[in-house]
């Protein structure tokens, strides 16, 4: 059958919203959807989107992901479907399983996908190479499947509905050689900055590390998560789990307000997918002002100053 297949990913009995973003990538190929979802009792799990075609149910002991587990229900899904194209979340789970299956089955892979199209028949997906500043279109050997790990938030997800079938398909997995055995809480301190509706994001234009408490104070006052570019973080003025971009955080909050950040390559992977983008900085031709919706040419601390004042 010419289908597109995706696996489900979910994390303790909820989808995660990457599973959304696979379906709507899923429709620009054209062809029916199905969405296998591995899980102690994959009925549990809600799979309502529209532009499914059908759910597949792969009951399996392990009530979390598990790479061995994930490798090879995927690998006897794909002998038994014979899907035209794989995807998969470009995730860290994904990432475990993912290219392994396709090492192992000669298929076409490529990771961290953003754009998806069609040439006639074949699959066009689009990567960045060279730390981001070159997209490059990719062809895939014909004849065989291809598996895509698709970057979270690239696509929107998609709306809510649909009526698929149901089938289920059961699989022998051997014991796992890694298991899944707990979950360990986030360190005090620590902040998802993916989850917030709206960041206040300072740049190197903050100058320095004695200027970072104004803008915690400020961000807390508008009812924001605070977040940073990369140099605040190799500076050691930000933990990790602050940093937007490409080798931080991939948000997508309702509004983005950048304070001094120039509009990197590599920061723009990162965030320009966000609702509402603002750019505060003195230089009118900083990057940032490409992707933003609103931009202010002016010195971030006058505008932290105003906002304080609102607030
Ligand atoms: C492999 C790789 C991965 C990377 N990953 C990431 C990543 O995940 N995230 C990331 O952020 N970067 C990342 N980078 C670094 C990236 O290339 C940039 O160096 C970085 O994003 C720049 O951060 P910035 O915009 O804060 O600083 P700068 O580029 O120095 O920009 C500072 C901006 O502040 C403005 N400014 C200065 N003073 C003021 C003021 N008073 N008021 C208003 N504006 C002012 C300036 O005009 C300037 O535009 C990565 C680089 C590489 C090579």
């Amino acid at each position: 059958m010419s289908e597109t297949l995706i696996v489900a990913e979910h994390l303790r009995g909820a989808m995660r919203d990457v599973t959304g973003e696979l379906v709507t990538a899923a429709r620009l190929l054209g062809n029916p959807v199905a969405v296998a979802v591995i899980a102690r009792d994959p009925s549990r799990l809600e799979v309502t989107y529209e532009g499914v075609d059908e759910i597949v149910g792969v009951p399996v002991e392990q009530a979390e992901f598990e790479n061995d587990v994930y490798q090879h229900a995927l690998e006897a899904l794909i002998a038994e479907r014979q899907p035209e194209v794989v995807l998969l979340g470009f995730t860290v789970n994904s990432m475990g399983y993912g290219p392994a299956v396709a090492a192992k089955l000669d298929l076409g892979f490529a990771s961290d996908v953003h754009g998806l199209a069609l040439d006639g028949e074949a699959v066009i997906a689009t990567r960045s190479f060279y730390g981001g500043k070159v997209d490059a279109e990719l062809e895939f050997p014909e004849g065989r499947p291809v598996l895509l790990l698709i970057r979270p938030t690239a696509f929107a997800p998609a709306p809510s509905g649909g009526s698929p079938s149901t089938s289920a398909f059961s699989v022998e997995v051997p014991s796992s050689r890694a298991r899944h055995v707990d979950f360990r809480e986030a360190a005090v301190g620590d902040v998802d900055i993916t989850t917030a509706d709206f960041l206040l994001s300072i740049g190197r234009g903050v100058g320095e590390q004695d200027a970072i408490p104004q803008f915690e104070r400020l961000a807390e006052k508008l009812g924001a998560v605070l977040s940073v570019s990369r140099p605040l973080v190799d500076a050691g003025w930000m933990p990790n789990a602050r940093q937007v971009g490409q080798s931080g955080k991939t948000v997508k909050p309702k509004v983005y307000l950048a304070l001094g950040i120039s509009g990197a390559v590599q920061h723009l992977a990162g965030m320009k997918t966000s609702g509402t983008i603002i750019a505060v900085n003195t230089d009118p031709e900083a990057a940032i002002f490409n992707v933003a919706h609103y931009g202010a040419v002016a010195d971030l601390f006058d505008v932290a100053d105003e906002l304080e004042k609102l607030s």
